[in-house]
């Protein structure tokens, strides 16, 4: 069976409508066609959902061929599969296959470092940085302290040199591109950081965005990993990829932190159809050139629309842009009364600051349309 994106989609719509439509012969069915949401796993119609760092590319044909082929096998538990990835990551960046550990998304990866680091001690972490990984971990006690931002709201590396020199911090984490400000730390400042940090202190290098950097060879702290440094990088299937619903991220690490990343995992809990798309789309080249390049090209209309608008916006290496706005909760309000989703306030230190996501292109243009009325309110 020839299965394309569309194809498999509406053979879905088709399955879930064909239970619930009764026909008055027997074994006729009526195929009704595809509603826009059929599966509620999608915004409504005429919702520009700009919140969420979403990429609408993905996932790939590859990758859905793979989860349509896989479906009568999901009554395996997938451990083959988990063994598969780890070995095609590891192949590609450069480590075996020990030092690949896979998460329900990086999200879960993180968390399990933040678990079992927040034993040892202290977490560090830039004040304005994602960290919903670190929440549950914050529920179960753990010890962290916020890091103030450089002036020009990057990571302030000697901030965090001076906080870690506390003798109980055991871990940093931060994101390099960071989220929500889209900025990169240059690749000779943090390693220089890196290389200072008491060898007690593991960094933890949150990727998730690093293959859309402008120059990720250059930018990614992978080289310290290769030369046995107390780092680990996390990465994800939910950017590049597109398949932020499919929940497959991974971290690399030395074997000591590789193993005691496994040993604080959530049991088994990676799916196969996540593993089956992501192993398909780890492959998938002509599909990652064409989903970076179509981010690239949603960010630049955003550029442009923020520039028109009157506006500012921090240098974004990512697939969303930190907006500066007059009240970014009024703003992110008035979006949403035209169908159009973006993040408020990022808290209560950032109150002009509003990030919006690329998306689909004609989403991205409603938004950089909408702006010059908003910007100010
Ligand atoms: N790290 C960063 C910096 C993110 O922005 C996100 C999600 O937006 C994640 C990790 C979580 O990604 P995942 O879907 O792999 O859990």
């Amino acid at each position: 069976m020839d299965v394309t994106r569309r194809g498999w989609l509406g053979l879905t719509g088709t399955a879930a409508v064909a239970s619930t439509v009764l026909n008055t012969r027997a074994n006729a069915i009526t195929i009704r066609p595809m509603l826009p949401d059929p599966t509620g796993f999608a915004p409504a119609p005429g919702i520009a959902h700009l919140k969420y760092n979403e990429n609408p590319l993905g996932p790939p044909a590859s990758a859905i061929k793979a989860m349509a082929d896989l479906a009568r096998s999901a009554w395996y538990y997938a451990d083959d599969a988990e063994a598969r990835l780890a070995a095609m990551i590891g192949k590609r960046l450069g480590v075996p296959a020990a030092q690949v550990v896979l998460g329900h998304g990086s999200s879960e990866v993180i968390t399990s470092a933040a678990l079992a680091w927040g034993r040892r001690g202290t977490i560090l972490m830039p004040a304005l940085q994602f960290d919903e990984p670190l929440l549950y971990p914050m529920a179960q006690g753990l010890n962290y302290r916020r890091v103030a931002m450089a002036p020009d709201l990057g990571i302030d590396l000697g901030a965090l040199a001076r906080a870690a020199a506390a003798p109980d911090v055991a871990m940093i984490y931060l994101c390099n591109p960071n989220n929500p400000t889209g900025m990169m730390l240059p690749a000779a400042d943090l390693i220089a950081f890196a290389k200072a940090l008491p060898p007690r202190i593991t960094l933890l290098v949150d990727e998730a965005y690093m293959e859309l950097a402008n120059d990720p060879a250059a930018s990614t702290m992978l080289p310290l990993v290769h030369n046995g440094a107390n780092v680990i990088i996390t990465r994800t299937f939910s950017k590049l990829f597109g398949m932020a619903g499919l929940r497959i991220g991974y971290a690399v690490a030395s074997p000591a932190n590789a193993a005691e990343l496994k040993r604080h995992r959530v049991t088994i809990s990676l799916n196969a159809p996540g593993l089956a798309a992501a192993i398909a789309a780890w492959d998938d080249g002509a599909f990652q050139t064409e989903s970076r390049s179509a981010i690239i090209a949603a960010r630049r209309v955003l550029q442009a629309g923020v520039a028109k608008a009157g506006t500012i916006a921090l240098p974004s290496q990512t697939n969303f842009l930190f907006v500066k706005v007059a009240d970014a909760n009024r703003f992110a309000a008035a979006m949403a009364q035209r169908g159009i989703l973006v993040r408020g306030a990022w808290g209560p230190a950032w109150p002009e600051w509003s990030r919006v996501s690329t998306g689909r292109m004609a989403d991205v243009e409603r938004y950089a349309a909408a702006l010059p009325a908003l910007v100010k309110i």
